[in-house]
């Protein structure tokens, strides 16, 4: 089992904890807010099986059926996670609609605030994990499961934080108040993490930093060609694909440019990892302004 797995499998476990903690809570408390906190952790156990599922199958190899390997499944799992994290930001929505038209005071036990708070924490803690791991690992579906998990934190802030401050000075509407706070900052994250999914099935070019990268492994590693033009580039999950054309002496051998060819796709593989690389050879009579610049510095 690779590690991307291993984290995936954990985040189902740690999704159940969390739902058991929420649940003994909204069961001390009888608090309506809490007990929608609880159902809301259901849905996180939910996700954790998709994204696991997600991860399990973009790891196969390319077969006959995807030449190009399945690294996508990550982004569906992904895009499901934002249509669900603006659900539970529509669901908040509705609550707050609720408590201004009907405005009820709000009563909940000491124990289940703290259990509630303590399964926050838990859920804080493995948010962070996951973000940098997905981050690390380039994982769009731990990603999403990571910012999924963060929204709960930011709810469950708030539904505590409205609670005490409602308890402690009796003015009823900050709960509401805060709450809507919470579900604007929900539907941001939510859009953010489609547009993300959607980026990846869109084939969206790769940031400036990841072009400059590319940009200085070919300069780096192409002694013996021209220039390089026609750079395309594009991340599919931990996978980036990296196509270009090579100018280069038109009596050079095919041996030789291979070679070139060759340390090029090495100088990738090191800077990005898991690498497909295509590079089409051609002859100085094809040379573009626009390009690479590779000549040694005395002949240019
Ligand atoms: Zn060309
Ligand atoms: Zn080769």
């Amino acid at each position: 089992m690779s590690r991307l797995q291993k984290i995936a499998l954990t985040s189902i476990a740690i999704g159940l904890i969390v739902l058991a903690l929420k649940s003994v809570a909204a069961w001390l408390t009888g608090s309506v807010a809490l007990m929608s906190d609880a159902l809301e952790s259901i849905v996180n156990v939910a996700t954790a099986v998709l994204a696991f599922g997600a991860i399990t199958y973009s790891a196969r190899p390319a077969d006959h059926n995807h030449p190009y390997g399945h690294h996508k499944a990550e982004y569906f799992s992904a895009m499901i996670e934002a249509l669900l994290i603006g659900a539970a930001a529509v669901a908040i929505l509705f609550q707050v609609w609720a408590a201004f038209s009907e405005p009820r005071i709000v009563f909940a036990s000491t124990e289940g605030l703290a259990l509630n708070a303590l399964a926050g924490v838990i859920n804080a803690v493995w948010c962070f994990v996951l973000l940098r791991q997905g981050r690390e690992l380039r994982s769009p579906a731990l990603i999403a499961d990571g910012r999924h998990l963060l929204t709960d934190v930011f709810s469950s802030i708030g539904v505590l934080g409205g609670v005490i401050i409602a308890r402690a000075t009796g003015l009823w509407w900050l709960d509401p108040l805060l709450a809507l706070f919470v579900a604007g900052n929900i539907i941001w994250t939510g859009w953010s993490v489609l547009r993300a999914s959607t980026g990846g099935l869109m084939d969206e070019a790769p940031d400036a930093k990841d072009i400059a990268a590319i940009q200085r492994a070919i300069s780096s590693a192409g002694q013996g060609a021209i220039q390089a033009h026609d750079l395309r580039a594009r991340h599919a999950g931990n996978t980036t694909f990296i196509e270009f054309h090579l100018i280069v002496p038109g009596e050079m051998t095919v041996t030789d440019s291979h070679a070139i060819c060759d340390r090029i796709e090495l100088a990738l593989t090191r800077e990005f990892g898991n690498v497909e690389t295509a590079i089409h050879v051609e002859p100085e009579v094809h040379a573009k302004s626009e390009a690479i610049d590779l000549s040694p510095p005395d002949q240019s």
